[in-house]
């Protein structure tokens, strides 16, 4: 029986909604800065079923839930349980949101009619992602296609975020990143935050300069740059 990963409440996960999250274990990128490294082991040992999740589900979102989040690793590595997730929650009347990394423009295409709300990562410049995957020179084509899919959705329907990790990010990335957007598209910068690397007081303003620089740069493209935590 699969598992998932599950997060009962959150309000920063779904714009404007109170939201469960459902994590999808697995991955097929390898970014230095990823928090969920341990998220497939951590399933095996202490996930819950999708039968455990609907039941909350129906009890919760009866009372104050609003929509679920389907997060990972990346869940478009598994598009069957993906469809059904959707289609389930779908079914309860709950909205649907999807985190994805872009690797799978093919199920962004046929789940745009389903889910509400994509979240995509932007995580460098399309060139730079073989980075971030193993022997794969075909994914800067492949991440400009979901890019390009997301940029002909409904501006309320999608949103970009930028993880301002320095080894894949500076200021000439993000006005090349920029060059993308539409003049309303919602761009998140987020913060990296990087387990046990501890900064001194000094470090800490010169990050956050460097944050405000790239926001800067960010709105030059979109009214609707946005920093997050
Ligand atoms: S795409 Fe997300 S889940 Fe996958 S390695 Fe990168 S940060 Fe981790």
């Amino acid at each position: 029986m699969r598992r998932y990963g599950f997060l009962k409440h959150s309000l920063v996960d779904y714009p404007g909604e109170v939201c469960s999250v459902v994590f999808i274990p697995d991955c097929n990128f390898h970014c230095a800065y990823c928090h969920n490294k341990n998220l497939p082991a951590s399933v095996r040992s202490n996930g819950v079923s999708l039968r455990d999740i609907v039941n909350y589900l129906k009890d919760a979102g009866q009372r104050f839930t609003t929509g679920v989040c389907i997060t990972g690793g990346e869940p478009t590595l598994h598009p069957e349980t993906l469809s059904y997730l959707v289609s389930l929650f779908k079914e309860m009347n709950l909205k649907v949101k999807l985190d994805t990394n872009g690797s799978n423009p093919d199920q962004i295409r046929s789940l745009s009619d389903r889910i509400d709300y994509f979240a995509m990562d932007l995580k460098t410049v399309p060139s730079r992602y073989v980075e971030l995957v193993n022997a794969c020179d075909t994914i800067s084509n492949t991440i400009e296609k979901s890019i390009h899919l997301l940029l002909n959705m409904p501006v309320h329907r999608y949103e970009f975020r930028t993880t301002l990790s320095w080894q894949y990010v500076d200021e000439d990335v993000i006005g090349t990143l920029g060059k993308y957007m539409h003049p309303d598209t919602y761009w998140y910068l987020q913060r990296c935050r990087l387990e046990n690397v501890k900064m001194n007081a000094k470090d800490v303003v010169a990050e956050y300069e460097k944050i405000f620089r790239c926001y800067q740069i960010a709105k030059r493209y979109t009214q609707h740059a946005c920093l997050r935590e």
